[in-house]
């Protein structure tokens, strides 16, 4: 293998690249673009361009391409060559700045939600300077943002990017008010764990519900799951091994600082996790990820699922987002330092946290919303749909103190300590481990584990950044006007009154359990469950209020935005019933009367032989699987007339509801039954593999 300092990032376009290629002044310029979000004019972007053009070619590129990220939940791309014809029919490389900052896709098909009508097709991309440009398969992606002739964003960076500017200017505004002004900035950042399964592709390519919906409809039980916790953190097998070690390869090239990298709780899962970047990079990154995860899996023969329910009965697969702020001076805001001085500016930050997720807990939970994470929150897995925050015993401890204005003890010594009369002193504690809490404290950083496998991270990092950013925006107006020899007591009294107006959303216990749902409903927590109970709070007064206050969605986009949710829950739902209805007719059926065929064949054959020979087994057998194809034919039946009674609805609320229940609950019964007769046939009459087959045999 190649040395990887050498092969690291050799197909970005790089901060050394650019300090190599570009003119001091040039490069001058645009690392001020780059950090701290100033205009770039069209002569630097010119500069750049040439320089990013050579650097691509001299690397094989031959294209170009604006990549952005439609509200589809994919990545987009539209591939320019570099090439432009000369008088004498020859052809030279060209790139301006004018191309390198702004396109037009012609864009009418991509989701808008009603912003755009097709007689204005016309869609902008414009070039986020911050997130690197990279090579491709001979094209050289440049990220960008994605917005409507009106300026409206059709695209999930660009309110990505109003959250962290929001953030950064009120978390800046928070730290010079408290004596912290050498900050001119604060960045989020974000490190997502991605959990995916991998399946031999001659599997997938015979079953259509993995190459329709991601996910199986039907498919009874292995007599082995994940019982036996053997596949967690185990040996790698040959062929996943070499498949990781591609992809590491693979987006290390791409100056994606791939980690970590193990066997997950179910059979043929796994994760990766990378190492942690500037939101809007992480974001973008995390999108390439799971490109590549795919592409790779290709070359191994490997299908890659992204679903966040592929198999039925055993773990899903999530994203942990791991997510903090950081100011320019390089200080992690959610370090509780060492001082009690740097605690109280953690605890700040901490308590806007705690205000921010219970305010805005139902955004939290819509953040993550998706036909298939329906199957994790709010169903049989976890982290369940109530969001509540875990802090551990010592920061409970010492949000209790302050609370009830006791001392914080530690042990027995009373580390309250001067300096700051009011504010316990405590340092970093990372003994706590709670696998159950949605919203976790782990150290210095906040873990958000409710997103899917699947979805872009994008829209929860808009929300948490954005709910925070209002929180530390309330604290600013409480605080701005007290004198200075006031403002450690304010201080205390914003902090103390906010943990007693907010505290019912820490939860240090058990999430999974029955008596948290019980104790959650006296608290008065949301428990969304489903996609459609939670997208309405979309519209709530409250949310509108927040995103547009701080510059985020105009309301035009939050009803567009709305809109896209419910009927991509609307149409996922109808592509799986679909599915699930012609597979049963034409995989399952001709499967179960081939069988009871050879069942009847068996017992014609026998009795032919003699009657003294005994049928019963078949018969019992024959009348089982007889009678429940019977139940399994009512029910397809049923379904069947709920898709089209579906098809005949208008878009909304009311149509995701209706494929909801009874839609999709029709499907649950569907499968129920299918699943039990499956038990009974042998596999070779299935036209498709089996989940042991699966899940086993790679
Ligand atoms: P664990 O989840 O087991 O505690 P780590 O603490 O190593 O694992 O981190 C998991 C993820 O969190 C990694 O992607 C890591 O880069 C990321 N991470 C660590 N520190 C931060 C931070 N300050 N901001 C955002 N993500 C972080
Ligand atoms: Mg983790």
């Amino acid at each position: 293998m190649e040395k990887i300092p050498e092969i690291y990032g050799s197909l970005v376009f790089n901060d050394n690249i650019m300090r190599d290629k570009l003119p001091n002044d040039i490069y001058k310029a645009l690392r001020k673009t780059i950090k701290k979000g100033t205009h770039l004019e069209l002569d630097v972007a010119n500069a750049v361009a040439i320089a990013m053009k050579e650097w691509a070619v001299e690397n094989g590129a031959t294209h170009f391409t604006h990549w952005f990220q439609p509200m589809t939940g994919y990545t987009a791309e539209k591939h320019d060559s570099f090439i432009a014809p000369t008088d004498d029919g020859h052809v030279i490389m060209e790139f301006s700045g004018k191309e390198l900052v702004k396109g037009e896709p012609d864009a009418s098909s991509f989701p808008s939600g009603g912003i755009r009508a097709t007689f204005e097709a016309r869609g902008y991309t414009a070039w986020d300077p911050s997130s690197p440009a990279f090579i491709k398969d001979g094209t050289l992606y440049i990220p960008t943002a994605f917005c409507s002739y009106t300026g409206e964003a059709l695209d999930k960076k660009t309110p990505l990017l109003r959250s962290m500017d929001a953030l950064s200017k009120e978390a800046t505004q928070i730290l010079k008010l408290i004596g912290n002004t050498e900050v001119e900035s604060v960045v989020t950042t974000v490190g997502p764990e991605q959990e995916y399964f991998l399946i031999d592709k001659d599997d997938y390519a015979k079953r259509r519900d993995l190459i329709f919906t991601g996910r199986t409809l039907l498919g009874a039980p292995s007599p082995k799951g994940q019982e036996m916790d053997d596949h967690y953190f185990g040996a790698l097998r040959p062929r996943v091994a070499a498949y990781m070690h591609e992809l590491d390869e693979t987006l290390w090239k791409l100056g994606i600082p791939a980690k970590t990298k193990h066997n997950e709780v179910a059979p043929a899962q796994h994760e990766l996790a990378p190492v942690f970047d500037t939101t809007n990079v992480a974001v973008d990154r995390n999108q390439l990820t799971m490109e590549i995860m795919k592409e790779v899996a290709l070359k191994h023969d490997f299908v890659c699922l992204l679903h966040e329910k592929p198999f039925a009965g055993i773990n899903g697969s999530g994203k942990h987002n791991n997510w903090s702020m950081s100011t320019n001076t390089g200080v992690n805001l959610l370090d509780p330092g060492k001082t009690p001085a740097e605690n109280i500016q953690f605890l700040i930050f901490l308590t806007a946290i705690i205000k921010a997720v219970d305010e805005y807990s139902d955004m939290m939970r819509l953040s993550v919303a998706s036909a298939g994470n329906d199957h994790r929150l709010g169903a049989n897995e976890a982290p369940p749909a109530i969001i509540s925050i875990f802090l551990g015993d010592e920061l409970t401890a010492v949000i209790e103190s302050i609370k009830n204005d006791t001392f914080f003890k530690n042990g027995d010594k009373v580390v309250m300590e001067t300096g700051a009369a009011v504010i316990p002193h405590f340092t970093r504690d990372n003994t706590d481990r709670n696998r159950t809490s949605p919203f976790a404290f782990t150290g210095n950083k906040f873990e958000f584990r409710s997103l899917g496998s699947s979805a872009s991270v994008a829209t929860p990092n808009i929300v948490l950044n954005t709910a925070v950013a209002d929180a530390l925006s309330d604290f600013y107006e409480v605080l701005k006007d007290v004198p200075e020899d006031k403002l450690n007591e304010a201080i205390h009294t914003l902090i103390k009154e906010t943990i007693i107006k907010h505290d019912r959303v820490i939860f240090n216990g058990n999430g999974y359990t029955d008596e948290w749902v019980k104790e959650a409903e006296k608290r008065g927590l949301y428990n969304l469950k489903s996609t459609p109970d939670v997208l309405p709070r979309f519209l709530d007064e409250k949310n509108v209020k927040l995103f547009t206050k701080h510059g985020i969605f105009t309301e035009t986009e939050i009803n567009s935005r709305y809109e896209i949710l419910l009927e991509n829950y609307s149409k996922t739902i109808h592509i799986e019933a679909c599915t699930l209805k012609d597979m049963i007719y034409h995989d399952f059926f001709p499967a179960v009367v081939k069988y009871m065929d050879s069942l009847t064949k068996s017992v014609i054959g026998k009795k032919q032989i003699s009657s003294m020979i005994s049928t019963s087994a078949e018969e019992k057998m024959l009348e089982t699987v007889s009678s429940q194809y019977e139940a399994l034919y009512v029910a397809v039946g049923k379904l069947e007339e709920d898709i089209k009674a579906a098809e005949g609805m208008e878009e909304g609320l009311e149509l995701a509801k209706f494929y909801h229940d009874p839609v999709f609950k029709g499907m649950e019964k569907v499968r129920q039954i299918a699943d039990y007769i499956e038990s009974f046939i042998p596999d070779e009459f299935l036209p498709y593999p089996t989940y042991s087959k699966i899940l086993f045999y790679v």
